[in-house]
C-alpha cells in the first residue's frame, strides 16, 4: 500500500525508467545520489550502468523490500534517511570521493520537489547534473524566463548555475497509484562557467525579499531592506536609479543580471 503523505508514485512504466537512465548519461563508476528509491524500479536500472549509488529512502518498509531483491553484491548504500535533513559529506565519508563529481537522478516525492533542489544546489557537493522526474507544473517554475508568471527564485536559483531542459513529458498513467497531476522528467547540468557570486548570502535575501509579494512593486518589497542592508529610504531610490530598474517594476519582469546589479551596489554600501 503506497503512503500518499509520502509522495510514493511508483514508476511502472519501463520506458520511461528507460529515458531517465538515458538521460543521466550514467557511465560505469559514476557517483550517483538517488532520492527515494521506494521498490527499486529505477534504482536497477541505475545499477545496470555500473554507477555507484548512495540511496536516501525515508520508508523503511520498502528499505527492506528492496535490499532482498538487490543482489548481494550491488554497488549500493542505501540510508534511512530524510534527504532534507541529512549531512552529505558524513554520508560520503568511506564511499564518495568527494572531489569527483556526483549525478542526482530520482522519481521525487512531489510534496518536497523545490526544498529538494534548493537543497542540493546549496549543498556545496561536487553537483554535476539532476535528472529528476517533478510534477509539471515544478518543471515549468524551473525553464520560465524573466516577465513569464512562473519566473520565481527557484528559476533564478536554477539557471544561475544550471542549464536546464524538459526531457520527457509523462503521463499519470505511467505510475501507481497514479498521481494527480502531470509529470515531466528535467534534466539540469551544471554549466561550463557558472556565474560568480562573492555574496551569495545577500544575492538570496535580495531575491527572496523582492518576490515576498508578487503583487506589490520592487521598490515596495526592498523597502523591507531599508533600516538592514540599506540605511534610508533615499537609499532604495537611488539603488534603483543606479541599477537601473523603475520602480513600479515587479520582481518577476527582472532579470538575473538586474539581481546580481542590485547585490553588487548594495554590497558596495
Ligand atoms: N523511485 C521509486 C519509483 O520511481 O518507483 C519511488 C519514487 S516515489 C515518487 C518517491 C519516494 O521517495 C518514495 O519511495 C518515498 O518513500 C520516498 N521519500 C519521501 N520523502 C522522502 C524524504 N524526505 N527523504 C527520502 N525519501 C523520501
Amino acid at each position: 500500500q503506497a503512503k500518499k503523505s509520502l509522495g510514493q508514485n511508483f514508476l511502472t512504466n519501463p520506458a520511461v525508467i528507460n529515458s531517465i537512465v538515458t538521460t543521466a548519461e550514467i557511465a560505469p563508476g559514476d557517483q550517483v545520489i538517488e532520492v527515494g528509491p521506494g521498490i527499486g524500479a529505477l534504482t536497477e536500472q541505475i545499477l545496470a550502468q555500473g554507477a555507484k549509488l548512495l540511496a536516501y529512502e525515508i520508508d523503511g518498509k520498502l528499505i527492506e523490500v528492496l535490499t532482498n531483491e538487490l543482489p548481494a553484491d550491488a554497488q549500493i548504500k542505501i540510508l534511512h534517511q530524510d534527504v532534507l535533513q541529512t549531512d552529505f559529506n558524513k554520508d560520503f565519508e568511506g564511499y564518495f570521493d568527494p572531489t569527483k563529481p556526483v549525478k542526482v537522478v530520482a522519481n521525487l516525492p512531489y510534496y518536497i520537489t523545490t526544498p529538494i533542489i534548493f537543497r542540493f544546489l546549496e549543498s556545496g557537493i561536487p553537483l554535476e547534473s539532476l535528472t529528476v522526474m517533478m510534477q509539471k507544473e515544478v518543471a515549468d517554475r524551473i525553464e520560465a524566463q524573466p516577465g513569464k508568471k512562473d519566473f520565481g527564485p527557484l528559476s533564478i536559483a536554477v539557471q544561475l548555475d544550471m542549464e536546464s531542459h524538459i526531457a520527457l513529458n509523462v503521463p499519470p498513467s505511467s505510475f501507481t497509484p497514479a498521481p494527480k497531476v502531470d509529470s515531466a522528467v528535467v534534466q539540469i547540468v551544471r554549466k561550463a562557467q557558472p556565474i560568480r557570486l562573492p555574496n551569495k548570502d545577500l544575492f538570496n535575501k535580495i531575491v527572496k525579499v523582492s518576490f515576498a509579494q508578487r503583487r506589490k512593486t520592487i521598490y515596495n518589497n526592498l523597502k523591507h531592506l531599508v533600516g538592514q542592508e540599506l540605511q534610508t529610504i533615499d537609499d532604495l531610490h537611488e539603488l534603483l536609479r543606479a541599477a537601473a530598474i523603475a520602480e513600479n517594476r515587479r520582481a518577476e519582469q527582472l532579470s538575473i543580471a538586474d539581481y546580481l546589479k542590485l547585490t553588487e551596489l548594495v554590497d558596495a554600501k
